[in-house]
């Protein structure tokens, strides 16, 4: 996959969402501003516009305002959101464009409390594992029960030493079971 293909098959659904306000991402998706930016103009570069979405360059700075207040909320969590970016950096696809700020993004989106696609502004499930296949191909692969993603990052946390999810020894005891394995969308 080239970076257009990258840009048109996930980022673009991110951004769209995140103009909307349909994402439970930060300010800048969780970036830096010129990291967010540089995402914006190769966006413009294949023809997607942001004409009239509240994305446009004047509005940044307002989200650099908001970005205050919002930085305080991920700061409590960023021990939590680093173990998670180190986690999906394990298995990061070192070919791809933007896989670095998949990891960033991703792991900002799983504080939010909703299905990881829909935090995530994608438009359903399946885009959220291809982008998974793609960018961190090994974890994708070690989901062999078909895990909800946000469940099945936690669950790896806490089978190396974490204490995010699980109460119980095992799955088959445990009273989350339905949370973390029914998989309707
Ligand atoms: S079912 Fe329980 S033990 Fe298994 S991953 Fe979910 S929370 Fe952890």
């Amino acid at each position: 996959m080239g970076r257009r293909d990258e840009l048109l098959r996930f980022w673009q659904h991110i951004i769209t969402a995140y103009c909307a306000d349909q994402t439970t991402l930060p300010p800048f998706l969780g970036l830096s501003r010129n990291e967010f930016s540089d995402l914006i103009t190769q966006l413009h570069k294949i023809g997607f516009s942001l004409n009239g979405h509240p994305c446009s360059s004047q509005i940044l700075d307002q989200y650099t305002a908001k970005q205050h207040l919002f930085g305080d909320l991920i700061q409590l969590r960023e021990d939590e959101i680093a173990q998670l970016s180190q986690l999906l950096t394990e298995s990061i696809n070192k070919d791809s464009f933007y896989a670095n700020l998949a990891v960033r993004v991703m792991s900002c989106a799983c504080m939010g409390s909703s299905h990881l696609w829909s935090d995530l502004g994608l438009p359903e499930r399946p885009v959220l594992s291809e982008m998974i296949r793609y960018y961190f191909p090994a974890l994708h692969g070690k989901n062999v029960h078909n895990m909800r993603w946000k469940r099945f990052f936690y669950k790896q946390l806490c089978e190396s030493g974490g204490d995010y999810v699980c109460r119980a020894p095992s799955c088959e005891e445990c009273s989350s079971y339905s949370e973390c394995y029914t998989v309707t969308d």
